[in-house]
């Protein structure tokens, strides 16, 4: 059977990625970021995941306006690397697992959860971030990738208990999955964060420290804050924080 053996989180920041793609990684502004993602390189290099169900959000690359997926699950066989800003990023194709996709998705919907079933889909540094703090800079990725992508963009994004109850449907449904695979699953977005206005800039360390706290210790009772909380506390992108919650529910 498919197990689900570990998580983690990220922000998934584009700058991130450019310093990676132009070669500033060892800069010291640099350093004692990638510095920090040491442990979870080496730690995923030992465990080997067969498959990583990444949760995280299109920044207008696949979805624009006209149409705005709450959950969108990428059932394809591979997923091309696009990107605003900077331009879609040096890095390998994104490898699929469309029987595990489409297992997900007819548990996940037969559970209830209105999943939106994507078989074409452009997938932007929100996606490719990870994979490259995770992995490094390889010829090809050494595992398969299932975007999950969650509207935190456009007004109203789920809530966290509705992420946290979509990790823990994520999970029976790996559960029930018959082939015998390693998965893991990824949380990304910012923590506390403000892009635009008077407010932008903006970090609250205190809110991010209490988060991770309460992401271990009370995992239910983190799912229950309401948007406006994070939105007046961290900034009106720190909403990201509810992909967290998928990760932890899954957990
Ligand atoms: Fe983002």
């Amino acid at each position: 059977m498919a197990r689900l053996i570990a998580g983690a989180t990220t922000s998934h920041v584009p700058a991130i990625g450019a310093a990676l793609d132009n070669g500033k990684a060892n800069e010291p502004y640099w350093q004692p970021l990638f510095k920090g993602y040491e442990p979870s390189k080496k730690w995923l290099a030992e465990i080997k995941p067969d498959v990583v169900i990444l949760v995280y959000n299109d920044h207008a690359s696949a979805f624009s306006l006209e149409i705005i997926p709450t959950f969108a699950l990428g059932c394809a066989e591979s997923f091309p690397p696009a990107d605003e800003g900077w331009g879609p990023r040096p890095v390998p194709t994104v490898k699929g697992h469309p029987e595990l996709a489409w297992h997900l998705a007819e548990q996940l919907i037969l559970d209830e959860f209105d999943m939106t079933i994507v078989n074409k889909m452009d997938v932007d540094h929100g996606l490719t971030v990870p994979l490259s703090l995770m992995f490094g800079q390889p010829d090809a990725w050494p595992c398969k990738v299932i975007p999950l992508a969650v509207n935190v963009v456009q007004y109203p994004p789920p809530t966290g208990r509705r992420c946290y109850n979509l990790g823990q449907a994520i999970a029976r449904a790996v559960a029930s999955f018959p082939e015998d695979l390693k998965v893991v699953v990824f949380g990304t977005g910012g923590m506390s964060h403000q892009l635009q206005g008077p407010r932008a800039g903006l970090i609250n360390r205190d809110f991010d420290k209490a988060f991770l706290d309460r992401l271990v210790s009370d995992p239910a009772g983190q799912a229950m804050v309401p948007h406006i909380d994070y939105v007046r506390e961290a900034g009106s992108e720190a909403i990201e924080l509810v992909m967290w919650l998928v990760m932890r529910g899954a957990l």
